[in-house]
């Protein structure tokens, strides 16, 4: 029976693992548990000298080749994957004059694949990576006594399609079938098993992984087994290399200064191409062994005697003591800079550090003393935790999905062959789905791992796909909205975990009137009831990763598609507005505060939705302030009881039914000014918001006549809904009041306010004294 196995494909080093009861990580031929990630290819001559014939070698034995044949050996191809030949990366990487590989185009190929040339022969970094995962499969093969054959295979949070498509064929040329891809974030995160990283406290984890070539972090949210993206940063270029680089430079300024050299590197370059090359190779490993060593001791040597000379022909030996504190000293710039980056990341996804629930070691270079203490000095020491293993956490972690997601696996009690659908092993009794659950990698079954709902005016919850659909799966629903001229949406989503209902996520529409005039047009048409409806399309992809579909059934053009995801910005803004509405509804506000409110709320629910890329993952700063500042002023002007969309419909009202009564030259200023209102309402400050509102206000009160006039036509729409007999007593009023006013009558103007005001009055009290809710839910 073949195996199923994790594969971290690192840039610096690989590294296989299998779970079987324990996760174990599968050593190589030379008894190693990582293999350098390093490919050199040798010639073999034949006795004759006739025909030559070359051979890879891979890890270890490949690295030490790199001191005689530098231009034969490959390190880091991972950088090269999915790369077209203009990619800067690319680029920077053939520019760099330690880079001795000939990468180039593609003579076949096309215009931008690019190729390594080796031995003259050309071979795309495909080729060169399923070099690595033939090494990490035979050898496994070795020591398993049977074929590893089936594999998750780790890939880098930002990997795009192209890059994830070249690791599936670098698999492909090394015969191995693949389970899934999986970011090496979320690998490092199962690894630490669910108790470290999903209780009930812990949702939001960092994964820090410092290797040797990389820099990578990920914010993760962890909930009910999920992994969720929600932001990622680092840098491709920073890792233990630059630290060993620092060293070597550090090395040979002292050996110069001891010996009086005015310049190390042009006595360096004197040397013969055989020398030079053994003795950078000598350099770089003992480095590097003495920066391991340190991360235990005090104190390390480097020694290297007998390579290099100087013009006189005389030796020319290394000789140096290095101390943690020189050490710590060197590489702190490397650290300040990983700890900028994670610094950036956080306030670029908006999640401050307190909000980080663990922080999780992982890379090669997470052993470094100092490292961790500027990680647990920025959050805590409590939070952070460092792998036992930080160089195989990325294999074991993938290697516990492998396991889950092969048809048979074995028991975790007694090792014996079980099918995924068993809940309990037949030979043993063993709690498989307890197991399972415990292990934290439900999301990464082959089905659905709970019910999933959404949640229906009244706390109603209906249930929209079950637990155990096989994954992927979609599915589509109508629901009514609660109120006729309703115009939020807010769609709430949750799953129901061990009995525990965990939100997943939130989904808010916002209409306009215009649109909502439309869409009602539409349903009077027709002769069903007058809400509109939304059609919701739950879809779950087979990475659990669940994302909504919403349309108005009436007008689709009004229609939403989004990943659910907790933790991000634009969510934190939802909340906000969630909060104000719930208030606003609670303290049973006027219903010209309600339909200011719903207005302003539209307006920002579209700006919030451009608070995340879609592309990047990445937040959009202008988006991001102005979708705030909008939050902001609503709550402030409905604090303060100002309407200004009323106060613009008042203005508009009276400048279109009394323009008679207004001169030409002040009809175009009134405009203006509502104009204005009107553009601050969408993009000004509060500040700016309030001094055109009030500017608007000015206007109107230089017309204290048209006030009084519109007080009875709103007395008379009033009494048209509430008492139609009064109605007429208004009408006449209002066109008797006209022509006085037109006559510039002061008298009757007098006589007919006199009378008909108190009545005004009376009516506005009694009848325009409602209050309002925000309706914002959905029911069946
Ligand atoms: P990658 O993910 O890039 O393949 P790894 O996670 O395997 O890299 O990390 C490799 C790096 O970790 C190398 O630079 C190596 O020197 C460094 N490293 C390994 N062990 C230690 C240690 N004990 N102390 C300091 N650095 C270490
Ligand atoms: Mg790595």
């Amino acid at each position: 029976m073949s195996k199923s196995v994790g594969i971290d494909l690192g840039t610096t080093n690989s590294a296989i693992a299998i779970k079987k009861i324990q996760v174990e990580i599968i050593p190589n031929k030379e008894n190693e548990t990582i293999t350098p990630s390093c490919v050199a290819l040798r010639q073999k001559k034949k006795m004759l000298g006739l025909s030559e014939k070359t051979e890879f070698f891979v890890g270890k034995h490949a690295l030490e080749w790199l001191k005689q044949d530098p231009a034969n050996t490959v390190t880091a191809v991972k950088r090269l994957m999915g790369r077209s030949f203009d990619n800067p990366e690319v680029q920077k990487l053939i520019s760099d004059p330690r880079q001795v590989i000939t990468i180039r185009r593609q003579t076949r190929g096309t215009e931008n694949s690019l190729v390594l040339v080796l031995n003259k022969k050309e071979y795309t970094p495909e080729a060169i990576s399923s070099e690595i995962l033939k090494k990490l499969c035979t050898d496994a093969h070795a020591y398993l006594k049977d074929t590893a054959e089936f594999a998750v295979i780790t890939v880098p949070a930002y990997f795009n399609d192209k890059q994830k498509h070249a690791t599936r064929t670098a698999a492909a040329l090394a015969g191995i079938k693949v389970q899934r891809l999986l970011p090496e974030p979320t690998a490092a995160a199962i690894s630490f098993g669910v108790d470290q990283v999903n209780d009930a406290d812990v949702n939001t984890v960092l994964v820090f992984d410092f290797g040797g070539g990389t820099f990578d972090l990920s914010v993760l949210t962890i909930s009910g087994g999920q992994f969720i993206e929600q932001g990622k940063g680092g840098n491709m270029w920073l890792g233990g290399e630059d630290i060993d680089r620092k060293l070597m430079d550090h090395l040979l300024e002292i050996t110069a200064r001891e010996n009086d050299i005015e310049n190390i590197q042009t006595l360096i370059d004197q040397q013969t191409d055989r020398v030079k090359n053994q003795f950078l190779g000598e350099l770089k490993g003992q480095v590097e062994q003495a920066k391991i060593r340190l991360s235990q001791d005090q104190e390390a040597y480097i020694e290297i005697l007998g390579l290099l000379k100087d013009e006189d022909g005389d030796l020319l030996d290394v000789d140096v003591t290095l101390t943690r504190d020189r050490f710590e000293t060197l590489v702190q710039p490397v650290v300040e800079t990983a700890m900028n980056l994670t610094r950036r990341l956080l306030t670029d996804i908006h999640i401050p550090a307190d909000l980080i629930d663990r922080v999780l070691l992982v890379g090669g270079s997470s052993h470094i003393p100092c490292i961790i203490a500027a990680v647990q000095q920025m959050f805590g020491a409590k939070k952070v935790l460092v792998h036992d293993r930080p160089m195989l956490a990325i294999a074991e972690g993938a290697a516990i999905l492998s396991h889950r997601l092969s048809e048979t696996y074995e028991c975790a009690g007694c090792g014996k062959s079980v099918t995924q659908t068993d809940t309990s092993c037949s030979h043993c009794g063993f709690d498989l789905e307890k197991h399972t659950i415990d292990q934290g990698v439900l999301d990464i079954v082959h089905s659905t791992a709970h019910d999933y709902y959404v949640v229906l005016e009244n706390d109603e919850k209906y249930l929209f796909i079950e637990k155990n659909t096989p994954l992927p799966c979609e599915q589509t629903e109508v629901f009514k909205l609660v109120q006729e001229d309703q115009q939020l949406v807010h769609m709430r989503f949750f799953n129901r975990v061990n009995e525990i209902e965990e939100s997943i996520g939130d989904l808010w529409l916002g209409i306009d009137d215009e649109t909502l005039n439309k869409c009602l047009d539409n349903l009077s048409d027709s002769d069903e009831s007058a809400v509109l409806s939304i059609e919701i399309t739950l879809k779950i992809d087979e990475n659990n990763l669940v994302s909504v579909d919403a349309a108005l059934r009436e007008f689709p053009d009004v229609h939403l598609s989004r990943t659910l995801s907790r933790g991000r910005a634009d969510e934190t803004l939802f909340r906000k507005v969630e909060t104000m509405v719930n208030e606003a509804n609670e303290k049973q506000l006027s219903s010209y505060i309600m339909d200011d409110m719903t207005t302003r709320i539209v307006s920002t629910i579209q700006d919030i939705h451009q608070v995340i890329d879609p592309d990047s993952g990445q937040v959009v700063e202008p988006a991001h302030q102005l979708a705030e500042m909008k939050i902001e002023k609503t709550r402030r002007f409905s604090e303060n009881d100002i309407t200004c969309y009323s106060t613009i419909y008042f203005a508009q009202d009276a400048l279109d039914q009394f323009a008679m009564l207004i001169s030409n030259e002040d009809q175009a200023r009134f405009q203006k000014k509502i104009d204005h209102l009107k553009q601050m309402n969408l993009t000004g400050s509060y500040e700016e918001n309030l001094s055109a509102y009030e500017d608007l206000c000015r206007c109107i009160d230089d017309y204290p006549d048209i006030v009084l006039l519109m007080q009875i036509k709103k007395a008379r729409e009033l009494c048209n809904q509430h008492d139609p007999d009064q109605a007429g007593t208004f009408e006449n009023a209002l066109s008797k009041l006209m022509g006085a006013i037109i006559k510039q009558d002061m008298e009757l103007t007098k006589e007919v306010l006199d009378e008909i005001m108190p009545k005004v009055n009376k009516t506005l009290n009694e009848f325009d004294r409602e209050t309002g809710t925000i309706q914002k839910g959905i029911t069946r």
